[in-house]
């Protein structure tokens, strides 16, 4: 896989490459001893297990195994290919690569995703020029003036106009040569019989941009009451609306140090925020709220806080995001905002710090589902069994046990019903999924710790290799996966190129072993020279007394069968190893 492109530019991107600066771009890494921990974005935890080594510049979790180095952290995160995210670390430090080398299936796909960026980018000046100058664009203007956004806001969010008309992107991608062939795969025009015609017409434009400020999507919401009031970019290679959350861009920054982040529904209640001085704030755009953006947005802050229009709209989402909150283990708050208001008129009335102040009470998703069942149904004695109704499936689906007990007994003091009475309820919907084991914690054998330390030492501190027959031991390990690496680190280490994980973890395509030597390459130990014999001794101490065995029992085998020959043999081999152990053991 490294060979795809020049392995010297290979290597000169990645001894560029900082792995801690890469992967906090992504999440917040707190220094903790001599590695740097997070919160894992590859699976659900609450207590960081994410690890990263900047000695090694690797990194590993210990909570779902992943690990890798700095290209294999981008090429997990973002889903992409290897030479895209050697790419992707070399712009960051300024050194150039070309495609040279790369299959063709890996070339065109670049090519395209490069080309959609450009084709976007491009778009985003067309529509801000739209916006700013000329009379085509003074109803736009206006109408971002009358919902009050600066001017500061509109340049720092690039938005646009797209003038009323079929045909105004599609003649200002042809007077510059671009082929509307692709103009279309960026999903800005849409074809016809004959021709095409402009996605986006008489609407303000919203651009989307990721995490690496590339362009990816569009927004568009009209000046009037025609509908769709709001329309999207369809999804395109480089624009996937379920993992994409507007704004993140520029509020993440912010995220991190308020450590909670706010999300609304719509682009305008994000400007209004914004225009408010409250810049932790992200949209979804048009979808619910998915894993994949639960999981984006805690690598940026501990605390979510759902902003919904109303609160028939927010009980149904609070629902739907209750679980999902719950499985990845991120804590969320849910903001009422009075009845007839969403966060962009609430915010013109009432102001900014009001606005903080109401989402200093926001409820935890439960408590909040709570609350708004009671103001529906009220407290007779209908209302009351209607709560319990409503309420037993998402009591039932809480995997917090205490949590769940907290919930019960407040909803029995406010309900005044007896908390034995609501919990059968609950229990009768409740999905036993209480139970959760980490497979992480697997009992080990006790031969394949030592190999796994054996590895381990070779990794980190190859120099040994010189000091004992390395080749035989490795090739007596148990363990294929163990082996292999093994075999890796002894070539690399003949070859004399003083192995180093992070160069390790690219020769290997399988991700098993690539995390393997990930976890193990920041394994503690002590590994100096003494230590390092002495686990060498053990092992070896270890394989004489698996072949000890295997020798007693063809032993038996030969005495169950007569053969006095092989008995003898086998009788004189198991005397020899005897001593030899004891000799060794004795040193
Ligand atoms: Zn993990």
């Amino acid at each position: 896989m490294a060979g795809l492109i020049p392995e010297d530019k290979i290597d000169e991107v990645r001894s560029a490459a900082k792995i801690v600066d890469v992967v906090s771009q992504h999440l917040s890494l707190k220094k903790a001893g001599r590695n740097f921990l997070g919160l894992c974005p590859f699976h659900a935890e609450k207590t960081p297990s994410f690890t990263v080594n900047e000695e090694k510049q690797i990194f590993h979790c210990f909570g779902c195994g992943q690990g890798g180095n700095v290209f294999s952290f981008l090429m997990l995160y973002h889903n992409i290919e290897f030479p895209e995210a050697v790419r992707m670390v070399a712009r960051k430090y300024g050194i150039h690569v070309t495609t040279k080398g790369m299959s063709p299936g890996q070339k065109r796909r670049l090519e395209q995703k490069d080309g959609l960026f450009r084709i976007n980018q491009l778009a985003v000046g067309y529509f801000k020029d739209k916006l700013l100058k000329g009379s085509s664009g003074k109803p736009a203007r206006e109408y971002l003036r009358k919902r009050r956004i600066t001017q500061g806001i509109i340049e720092e969010f690039s938005l646009g106009y797209a003038p009323a008309g079929w045909d105004n992107l599609i003649r200002y991608f042809s007077s510059i040569g671009i082929s509307l062939g692709d103009v279309e795969k960026a999903g800005l025009i849409i074809p016809k019989k004959q021709g095409y015609y402009d996605r986006f017409r008489a609407r303000i434009i919203f651009p989307i941009v990721d995490i690496r400020e590339k362009v990816v999507g569009f927004g568009g919401r009209c000046l009037d009451d025609s509908l769709p009031k709001y329309l999207n970019s369809p999804e395109t290679p480089v624009y996937h609306k379920g993992r994409t959350l507007y704004g993140l861009s520029a509020a993440k920054q912010v995220c991190r140090q308020k450590d909670s982040v706010f999300v609304v529904e719509g682009y305008f209640d994000l400007l209004a925020l914004n225009c408010h001085g409250i810049h932790n704030v992200v949209a979804t755009l048009g979808t619910a709220l998915t894993s994949d953006h639960i999981r984006i947005l805690k690598g940026y802050a501990g605390q979510v806080i759902l902003v919904f229009d109303s609160d028939k709209a927010g009980v149904k989402a609070a629902e739907r995001s209750l679980s999902l909150f719950m499985e990845e283990k991120v804590e969320a708050r849910i903001m009422s905002l009075p009845a007839d208001k969403d966060p962009d008129s609430y915010l013109q009335e009432s102001g900014g710090e009001k606005f903080l102040g109401l989402a200093e009470q926001a409820l935890p998703i439960m408590g909040f589902i709570i609350e708004s069942a009671i103001n529906r149904y009220g407290l007779s004695l209908e209302g009351k069994i209607k709560i319990i109704e409503a309420l037993k499936g998402p009591l039932g689906s809480m995997t917090n046990s205490v949590g769940r007990a907290v919930y019960i007994k407040e909803l029995s003091k406010r309900l005044d019903i007896d908390e034995a009475a609501i919990l059968e309820r609950v229990r009768h919907s409740s999905h036993k999924k209480d139970k959760q084991t980490d497979p992480s914690i697997r009992p080990v054998a006790n031969s394949l710790k030592l190999e796994e330390t054996l590895i381990a030492m070779v990794l980190q501190s190859p120099n040994i290799l010189s000091r004992f027959n390395a080749e035989q031991v490795i090739e007596s390990m148990q363990s294929l996966k163990l082996k292999e690496i093994g075999k890796m680190v002894l070539d690399r280490y003949s070859a004399n190129r003083l192995s180093v994980g992070a160069d390790l973890v690219m020769q290997t395509e399988d991700p098993g072993i690539r995390n393997l030597i990930s976890s193990l390459m920041v394994m503690d130990g002590s590994w100096d020279q003494d230590n390092c014999l002495k686990i060498v001794r053990q092992y070896e101490t270890c394989l004489q007394r698996r072949h000890e065995k295997l020798l007693s029992k063809k032993i038996k085998d030969a005495e169950e069968s007569n053969d006095e020959v092989l008995l003898h043999r086998l009788l004189t081999e198991k005397q020899k190893c005897v001593r030899g152990r004891l000799g060794l053991a004795q040193k």
